[in-house]
């Protein structure tokens, strides 16, 4: 193990904080917490982590909110830890962008065994990972989840924020309707093109100097959407 492998444990009820900590930090981890999303959002970026460990009821927002915004600028590993043992619910987190999801209770090797597995396969995802987008004008502060344009805040919804962070991370790719819905929506939204028509046109009123004739987010006619910094 080297001195990198640090893990980032998010969870909201102070025992199962404990245990896990202390789990973690006797096999050599060096170990932070956080009890909120806000928490965890700006500890990620402070100190990026090698590894998340994410309970998904948190008292903020939920735990898949954070997966889905953190995504947009971070592909460090977040190994999910709930007591929803339902398919759908591991469906919705591994589709959002966790890489693994465990069970409550589980057990303590079990723990570990996974979060070596992950790290085994992610050596090094912290490196390069900013939390600061640019485009034109524009800067993305992905931790607090505000755009500003020449230093000054544009109002956007949840949606809006989620969808620009998420095309403005993968410039010049073209982003399919699949994608972008299962990224900003979830899974289950994959029928809503209808959805997406419209937000693109809420954010190109906001973005845009010419929302009719667009520079940044630009449309591929039945394949989706690539943005052009
Ligand atoms: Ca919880």
């Amino acid at each position: 193990m080297t001195a990198r492998e640090s893990i980032l444990v998010v969870e909201d009820e102070r025992q199962i904080r404990e245990f896990i900590v202390s789990a973690l930090t006797g096999v050599g981890f060096s170990v932070s917490e956080a009890s909120t999303v806000a928490h965890a959002a700006s500890l990620s970026a402070t100190h990026p982590p090698s590894l998340i460990l994410l309970d998904l009821g948190l008292p903020d927002r939920s735990g898949i909110d954070f997966i889905r915004d953190y995504r947009a600028w971070s592909a460090t590993p977040i190994l999910v830890l709930s007591a929803r043992a339902e398919e759908r619910d591991k469906v919705d987190a591994l589709d959002a962008g966790a890489d693994d999801y465990l069970t409550k209770p589980f057990g303590i090797a079990e723990l570990r065994a996974r979060i070596r597995a992950l790290l085994r396969r992610h050596p090094l995802t912290q490196a390069t990972a900013s939390a600061t987008l640019r485009f034109g004008d524009h800067v993305i502060d992905c931790v607090n989840r505000i755009v500003r344009r020449n230093g000054l805040p544009i109002h956007l919804s949840q949606i809006e924020y989620r969808l620009l962070a998420f095309l403005a991370a993968n410039p010049g790719r073209v982003l399919t309707h699949r994608q972008l819905l299962t990224q900003v929506w979830g899974s289950r939204a994959l029928e809503s093109h209808q959805y997406l028509r419209v937000y693109v046109g809420h954010l190109r009123q906001k973005i845009e100097a010419s929302p009719a004739q667009p520079k940044h987010i630009l449309t591929e006619i039945g394949i989706g959407y690539r943005f052009e910094p």
